[in-house]
C-alpha cells in the first residue's frame, strides 16, 4: 500500500492506494487561508495520520509515500521550492514527511503527477512518450519522455501553458502577452461566454447565466451546446481553435504518441475529443481525455516510486 497526497491551494487529498492503483481510502483537508509554512506541514501530517487510522489499514502495510504540490519542485532534494498559492518556499517536505513516518517519500510538481497517474494506471498507459495537458483556471502540463518525467533546468519544463499563441493577445498573469492560458484554459472559456452573453442577455446562454447568479461556469457553454445554440456554437469553435493551434505547436515539437486531455471539463468527453482529433488530421499522435479525473494526481503520486 501507497499513500498518495494531492496538495492545493483549497485542500489537500489523501488516498491510500492498492499496488493495483485503486484507492481503499482518502481524506479532504482545507489549506486555504494557511499562511505559514509550519501549519500546512502540520495539516499534512495530520492529514496523513487521520486518512491513515480512519481506515483501519495498519501503518506497517504502508510503504512509500508521494506528494504532489503546486508551483515548482525540485524532485531530486525533495524540497517544494515556491508555489504562488501556498506558503512554500524551499520547504524540505520530502525529508520532513520521510523523517515523521520513516518512510520513503517522493514529491514532484502536481501537473506531473496528474501526467504520471495517467502513464501509470490511466489512458496513457502504454505510451512512453506522452504530453497532459491540464484545462483549468490555467493550462498545466505534464511531460514523459522515454517513459520519465521531464522537469528541465531547474524543474520549469512543461509550461505549456505558457506558450505565446497571439503577439497582439491579451496579458497572461505570468507577464507575457497572449500566452496558451490566456486565451484556451476554462477560464478564458468562461470569461467569453460572460462577454458574449453581457450583450445578448435575452440568448440561451444569457437566460443560463442569469439562472446561476450572474456567472458561467464550466457545464455554462455545454448546456447550450447541446441545445444547438448558435451562439455558445461559435463560442466554442473559437475555442477549439486556440486549443488545436497550442495542441499542434506539442505535437510539432515532442511529437507524443498521445496527448492526454485533463482537468474537469475534459467530462465533457467526444464534445472536446472529437473536434481535436479531427485537427490532427491523420497525424500519428492519438488525443484522449484523461481516465483518473480528479484522482489522477493522487495516483500519480503515489506511483512516484516508479519514476527510477
Ligand atoms: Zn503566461
Amino acid at each position: 500500500m501507497k499513500i498518495g497526497v494531492d496538495l492545493g491551494g483549497t485542500t489537500v487529498g489523501i488516498g491510500i492506494i492498492d499496488d493495483d492503483h485503486s484507492i481503499k481510502s482518502s481524506g479532504s483537508f482545507r489549506t486555504a487561508g494557511i499562511t505559514e509554512t509550519s501549519g500546512l506541514i502540520e495539516t499534512v501530517i495530520n492529514g496523513i495520520d487521520e486518512t491513515v487510522s480512519r481506515s483501519g489499514i495498519p501503518f506497517e502495510c504502508i510503504d512509500f509515500i508521494g506528494m504532489g504540490c503546486p508551483g515548482e519542485v525540485d524532485a531530486v532534494s525533495g524540497i517544494a521550492c515556491h508555489a504562488d498559492n501556498l506558503p512554500l518556499e524551499n520547504t524540505p517536505f520530502g525529508p520532513i514527511l520521510s523523517e515523521r513516518f520513516h518512510k520513503p517519500v517522493r514529491i514532484d510538481n502536481d501537473a506531473n503527477c496528474a501526467a504520471w497517474g495517467e502513464h501509470i494506471a490511466g489512458v496513457s498507459k502504454n505510451c512512453s512518450n506522452v504530453v497532459t495537458v491540464t484545462l483549468g483556471t490555467g493550462i498545466g502540463g505534464g511531460v514523459i519522455i522515454d517513459g520519465k518525467i521531464l522537469h528541465g533546468n531547474e524543474n520549469h519544463a512543461g509550461e505549456i501553458g505558457h506558450m505565446v499563441i497571439d503577439i497582439h493577445g491579451k496579458r497572461c498573469g505570468c507577464g507575457r502577452i497572449g500566452c496558451w492560458e490566456t486565451v484556451a484554459s476554462t477560464r478564458a472559456l468562461t470569461n467569453e461566454v460572460e462577454t458574449q452573453a453581457k450583450y445578448a442577455p435575452n440568448s440561451r446562454l444569457g437566460r443560463l447565466i442569469a439562472e446561476n447568479g450572474g456567472h458561467a461556469n464550466g457545464k455554462t457553454l455545454f448546456i447550450a451546446l447541446n441545445e444547438d445554440d448558435n451562439m455558445a456554437r461559435s463560442i466554442f469553435n473559437d475555442w477549439i481553435r486556440f486549443l488545436e493551434v497550442g495542441m499542434w505547436n506539442i505535437i510539432n515539437i515532442f511529437r507524443p504518441e498521445m496527448i492526454v486531455i485533463s482537468g474537469g471539463i475534459s467530462n465533457e468527453g467526444d464534445t472536446i475529443i472529437l473536434p481535436l482529433r479531427a485537427a490532427v488530421g491523420k497525424c500519428s499522435t492519438i488525443i484522449e481525455a484523461g481516465k483518473l479525473g480528479g484522482k489522477a494526481g493522487m495516483i500519480g503520486a503515489s506511483t512516484l516510486y516508479l519514476c527510477d
